[in-house]
């Protein structure tokens, strides 16, 4: 008698049953808009990110402009607060805040939620404030998003043109700092010169956690493929984005998401590469006319995979990655081991 030969799904089962870890998504600032209704974690988010197999993400405090600069650091404390108050009423979800905590919440069933921020505005210029939010369970810190800050300045969604500066001295303290209290240094978003200045006053494994590559969308806002072997030389890992994949809409698929973490593993290796999926249609889908347009203004009008869009489609991507030759070991590194591994060395 021979052994029944493993389908494809039941693989695909069998690789997700240890857990995915998507290391960005923007539940706080949703969280805080519905502030007046409360149990949003529970009746809108809780069975996506259960029912597949969705173990830690990564979510984070991102201020929009219009809380700027005065509401910056009240919006940042009520989005965390929100984060607790949410937790404590949906048990299946721990906020975690070290590398033990998430192990456990894992052998649980639960799903760990590691806060992370988007932007050092909250802070202001008081680099005693990064303590107060490492007490309040912020462990990870991109010093930009794509607008300028005390801290630095963000990366333009064109392929030059972004101030050449690199960070503030406040930036530079920052991001010593970081590293000093174990909150993970986030390279997302920084402009480039900006990159190599982080790289540069620390020493522990980077993360870029949403990012894609600028072989496939050549924005400032991506990073380039110097700046993917400088992750990789420093054994950092880089979470492939899926939003920002193409300009061009017809080539925002499946596949061309798959193309940007063979390129990072061809660069770097197998062990550079995680996702931070940023899957963020429920948000835009929720603005009005005018927001969107502003967005595109600003930055981008961004592109959705079609059978990407949020994390109940994750096996969509498994099933690529079988398809397109990614051994079982491989897609265990990109769903969630190398994540893991940043998280056993800085947490
Ligand atoms: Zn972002």
């Amino acid at each position: 008698m021979t052994a029944k030969k493993e389908s494809i799904e039941e693989r695909i089962d069998r690789l997700h049953a240890g857990r995915i870890i998507d290391l960005h998504f923007d539940l706080p600032m949703d969280l805080y808009e519905k502030r007046e209704r409360g149990n949003v974690l529970a009746t809108e988010f809780l069975h996506e990110l259960e029912a597949w197999y969705i173990g830690v993400v990564g979510v984070a405090i991102y201020i929009e402009d219009r809380y700027l600069p005065d509401a910056g650091l009240r919006v940042a404390l009520d989005q965390i607060a929100r984060l607790y108050v949410e937790t404590q009423a949906c048990s299946q979800f721990a906020i975690c805040k070290s590398y033990r905590e998430i192990g456990n919440a894992l052998k649980d069933d639960k799903i760990a939620l590691l806060i992370t921020m988007e932007g050092a505005e909250p802070l202001g210029t008081d680099l005693n404030l990064l303590r107060i939010f490492h007490e309040l369970g912020v462990r990870s810190m991109g010093l930009t998003h794509a607008r300028s800050n005390a801290a630095g300045h963000g990366g333009i969604f064109a392929s030059s043109g972004s101030l050449q500066d690199g960070l503030t001295e406040f930036g530079r303290d920052l991001a010593r700092e970081c590293e000093a209290l174990g909150v993970i240094i986030d390279l997302a978003h920084i402009n480039p010169a900006g990159f190599n200045e982080i790289l540069s006053v620390t020493t522990k494994p980077p993360i870029v956690s949403h990012t894609n590559v600028r072989r496939y969308y050549d924005i400032e806002r991506n990073i380039n493929d110097d700046q993917i072997k400088r992750i990789g030389e420093r054994r950092g890992v880089i979470g492939v984005n899926s939003v920002l994949v193409s300009a061009k809409e017809e080539e925002t698929t499946l596949d061309c998401y798959v193309d940007h973490i063979e390129h990072i593993a061809n660069l770097i290796g197998i062990d550079g590469v995680g996702v931070g999926f940023d899957f963020f249609e429920f948000i835009y889908s929720q603005w009005p006319e005018s927001v969107k347009q502003r967005l595109a203004e600003k930055l981008t009008t961004p592109h959705f995979i079609p059978n990407l869009r949020n994390h109940s489609q994750t096996r969509n991507l498994t099933r690529k990655l079988i398809e397109r030759g990614f051994s079982d070991e491989e897609i265990e590194k990109i769903l969630r081991r190398n994540w893991l591994r940043i998280f056993q060395e800085w947490l």
